[in-house]
């Protein structure tokens, strides 16, 4: 099996079953030993006191936006957006999750930021349905956090939180693959080519469109092969190889500084010397890097 990704790998039972029971929910964020994820402006608060963890004590709901994230054994956990900025001790602290997931990722797997970044995901999404989009009234928080259903009658739609999914490939011709360097970016940060799905594509259409429109380059074949939750703020990115049948590149300017072809036994060297002069390995939790460290594995 592959290495998962960071933001992969949920820990705790979703517990579907308990979503809708509204009498089971409110007993559980009145019972004493629920626990909370706090986040304030989607930073996750954390205990920094013993390394890097969830800070998840209690916490009186009250007034602010929460969501059921789900069971740890027969504790039920949930995730609470603040309001307020609340009065910390010196060993809690709110965090960015990329600072968080960077850390925590540096010496492996870690299922910390799969449970964060749900938590994130759906409590932005919560916050920005409080009005249904198809008539303007108020919604209702229904199963946990998991729909907003309309109040108005005659209207009653329901909305379920979105997932926006991302192509993102590796594209190889032979013993190179293509690489491309975004506006913007430092010197030498150089990564795969992604781009979000329009509506009625394949992953096959989105990745040949996609690579077309970035560099010039047609591809052929399309393997899927990983894909990461990445919420920033609500994305899938769908990880894939892609077979180039022309080489000569020409970039849009809009979107790349500059695309190249690397040669993999020069990215080879790079990786294991842990950096080149003209180009910087992505960072640990970017699915761009498990696509080369495997493409690199195969050759
Ligand atoms: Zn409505």
């Amino acid at each position: 099996m592959m290495d998962p990704c960071i933001f992969s790998g949920f820990p705790l039972d979703p517990a579907d079953h308990l979503r809708g029971d509204e009498a089971w929910l409110a007993a559980q964020l009145a019972c004493d030993s629920s626990r909370f994820l706090r986040y304030y402006h989607g930073r996750p608060l954390m205990d920094i006191s013993d390394g890097l963890r969830p800070a998840d004590g209690p916490c009186d709901v009250g007034e602010n936006d929460w969501v059921f994230m789900g069971l740890d054994g027969d504790v039920a956990i949930f995730a609470v957006g603040l309001r307020v900025k609340p009065d910390l001790p010196d060993y809690e602290k709110f965090i960015d999750l990329r600072s968080i997931a960077l850390q925590l990722g540096a010496s492996g797997f870690s299922n910390i930021p799969s449970l964060l970044g749900r938590g994130k995901m759906l409590l932005e999404w919560n916050g920005r349905r409080d009005f249904c989009s198809c008539c303007g009234h108020k919604t209702r928080v229904e199963r946990g956090g998991y729909v907003r259903k309309c109040i108005n009658d005659d209207c009653g739609a329901e909305h379920f939180p979105r997932t926006d999914p991302v192509v993102i490939m590796l594209v190889t011709s032979g013993d190179q693959c293509l690489l491309g360097r975004g506006v913007g970016w430092p010197e030498g940060n150089y990564s795969a080519l992604a781009g979000f799905m329009e509506p009625g594509e394949t992953i096959e259409e989105a990745t040949r469109r996609e690579v077309l429109e970035e560099s010039g380059i047609r591809v052929g074949d399309v393997r899927y092969v990983k894909s990461q939750p990445w919420p920033f703020p609500s994305s899938l990115m769908i990880g894939v190889r892609a077979e180039a049948l022309s080489t000569e590149i020409t970039i849009d300017p809009v979107e790349l500084a500059d695309a190249r072809w690397f040669e993999r036994a020069y990215l080879r060297e790079v990786f294991e010397s842990g950096g080149g002069s003209d180009f910087r390995i992505p960072p640990n939790i970017a699915i761009a890097r498990h696509l080369l460290e495997e493409w690199l594995r195969m050759g």
